[in-house]
């Protein structure tokens, strides 16, 4: 009888060993297995020019962790373009949105010109409430690739009568100018306010609106920088827009951009940069915080591409001071980091070109494309 106990311990030991080995192997496959899960929201944050740089001066001028720091699933996104190895922000913004590398200066058109679907539309059709805030016009190249289709990202008139093809229920920024100030004479406000929306000329009636559908044309141009005036103009645009959309019960897909952090770079001002990614992260917190109370909710930060070739050549952790350089006054080509929060977070790890940002939203939403 011993023998046979000692067997069965030793056969059940055999066991647990087995079983160990089995979970370890089984964790480890799971990190190449990409989560099926379908999420009903997703906020995409997109810094305009906020490579790895910007966000470390970012953290050491804070001194405090940011907010973008509790994400654990990170990747990178190559950014070059159809056409050059460095991108604008329209090729690159199309890419994000529609899965198209194309050429710099296009809008929601792929290399040869024809109009490709964006993820934004894809919400759309099937019935999610959508919608897009910047802190730049609403229809300069970033947040236009998400809902015009235009071969050139200066034909802002354009892309301006573009937001009125689509169902979006809320866009808020500045670029009031090409929709009521037009060669054509058409006042577009009047156009949107017989759509059902609700047009807002001043940042103040932002929060105020009950709208299910805002028009937030709240600058003739762009927004001033976070310094100069704009303040918590896109934390305070951004809530808004998740209120609003968050009254569909079929979901939402919002984009906020901060555009401004690029606008930095292409000045090589180091304290333009930090102000403006500062602003950026107290939103991402705001976001964050949204979607962990929600649960259903997938949010991705990332950027359309790197500016300045911003390096840290010098600093100081205590001080909270950094002494940063710069390689260009334009675009650089590095990969931009991915940082994914919420279900299906996980599928956004390893280094993947831009293009495949789309199909990953298109996967999270559970949508496959025309
Ligand atoms: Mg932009
Ligand atoms: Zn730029």
């Amino acid at each position: 009888m011993k023998r046979i106990g000692i067997i069965i311990i030793g056969l059940f030991f055999l066991f647990a060993c087995f079983g160990q080995q089995d979970s370890t192997t089984f964790n480890d496959t799971s990190d190449f297995i990409e989560s099926s899960q379908k999420v009903k929201n997703i906020i995409l944050m997109i810094g305009d020019g906020m490579g790895v740089t910007q966000i470390y001066a970012g953290i050491t001028v804070n001194k405090s962790p940011l907010n973008i720091e509790k994400i654990k699933n990170i990747g990178f996104a190559k950014t070059y373009s159809a056409s050059d190895y460095i991108t604008d922000s329209g090729a690159s913004g199309t890419a994000i949105a529609t899965g198209h590398k194309t050429y710099n200066k296009a809008i929601g058109v792929d290399k040869d010109t024809v109009p490709v679907k964006s993820i934004l539309e894809y919400a759309e059709d099937h019935g999610k409430a959508t919608g897009l805030v910047a802190t730049s016009y609403v229809t300069h190249a970033t947040p236009a690739s998400f809902i015009s289709h235009q071969a050139n990202r200066h034909d802002y008139e354009d892309i301006a009568a573009d937001f009125l093809k689509t169902d979006i229920e809320v866009f808020i920024g500045g670029g009031l100018k090409h929709f009521n100030q037009r060669k054509d004479n058409l006042d577009m406000t009047e156009q949107l306010k017989e759509n059902g929306y609700d047009v807002i000329m001043n940042r103040d009636s932002i929060p105020i609106s009950n709208s299910d559908k805002i028009a937030g044309l709240i600058y003739k141009g762009h927004p001033p920088k976070y310094t100069k005036g704009r303040d918590e103009m896109l934390q305070i645009c951004s809530l808004k827009a998740i209120e609003t959309l968050n009254r569909n019960n079929n979901g939402f897909f919002l984009m906020i951009e901060a555009s401004e952090i690029d606008w930095g770079g292409h000045d090589n001002d180091t304290e333009y940069i930090v102000d403006e990614l500062l602003d950026f992260d107290r939103v991402v917190g705001k976001v964050l915080d949204f979607a962990e109370k929600d649960g259903n909710t997938l949010v991705i930060i990332t950027a359309d591409h790197e500016t300045g070739g911003m390096g840290l050549n010098g600093g100081d952790i205590a001080k909270g001071k950094i002494n940063a350089k710069y390689t260009t006054s334009d675009h650089s080509g590095v990969m931009v980091p991915v940082f994914a929060f919420g279900p299906g977070s996980d599928n956004f790890r390893g280094i993947y070109e831009n293009t495949e940002l789309f199909i990953k939203m298109m996967n999270a939403f559970g949508f496959s494309e025309d």
